[in-house]
């Protein structure tokens, strides 16, 4: 059987939602202040209130299941405002479908991500190249379905994606009505989504 079929090792779902609370939590005063640059300014206390939910939800919910832990990931952020919050939960609810047994295969994940991406796309009307998470997802995406690559990979890909935003103007979200204001600034947005997905990897060991 291909690595990329053996399901991910049992806890991946609890350790990423953990670890992305954390992360977030603690980051979140450096990615609003991203937005404050080139933006509105809200999306570090939009992150904020997104995790305490998470945190609520995971209290109440006692998840023991991939989709179960992701499920509260993603209604923190249904919960919460900014074009994010929608944007996210409707992303997390994406992968939390992805899992046929307790924890999902890579490839599963690979599916999961290419349908968050689509749902983010259908809804937020953003391409690559607006300055938007998209510029973090899509390479991340084809890193791991069509490439075939690692979650390391769609990490590293994510990665670089966030930081080509910092050379462009947003056309999407608030940041777009600053236009020129935002150029030499990383979009927030896809810095969260590229920390997203390095916590996956790393949480896949
Ligand atoms: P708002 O733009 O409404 O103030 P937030 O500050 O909560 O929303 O989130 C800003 C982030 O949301 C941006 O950095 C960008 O990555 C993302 N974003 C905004 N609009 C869109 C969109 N239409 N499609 C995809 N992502 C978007
Ligand atoms: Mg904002």
């Amino acid at each position: 059987m291909n690595a990329r079929d053996t399901a991910l090792d049992p806890g991946f779902g609890e350790r990423w939602t953990r670890a992305m609370i954390t992360a977030f939590v603690a980051e979140a005063d450096r990615l609003g202040e991203l937005d404050r640059l080139a933006g509105d300014g809200d999306f570090g206390r939009n992150l904020t209130s997104a995790f305490g939910r998470v945190s609520q939800e995971v209290a109440a919910a006692d998840p023991t299941t991939y989709a179960a832990w992701l499920t509260c990931v993603s209604r923190g952020f249904l919960g919460t405002g900014g074009t994010s919050g929608p944007l996210f939960g409707m992303f997390f609810r994406e992968l939390a479908r992805c899992a046929d047994g307790d924890e999902p295969t890579v490839a599963e994940l690979g599916q999961g991500l290419a349908a968050g991406l689509a749902t983010v796309q259908r809804y937020g009307k953003a391409e690559v190249g607006h300055k938007t998470m998209v510029d973090a997802l899509a390479p991340a995406v084809d890193a791991l379905t069509s490439s075939g690559g690692s979650l390391r990979d769609a990490a590293e890909a994510a990665d670089e994606g966030a930081r080509s935003t910092a050379e462009i103007i947003a056309r999407r979200g608030r940041a777009s009505y600053v236009g020129e204001a935002s150029r030499g600034v990383l979009d927030p947005g896809a810095v969260a989504m590229a920390m997203v997905l390095a916590l996956a990897a790393d949480a896949a060991g």
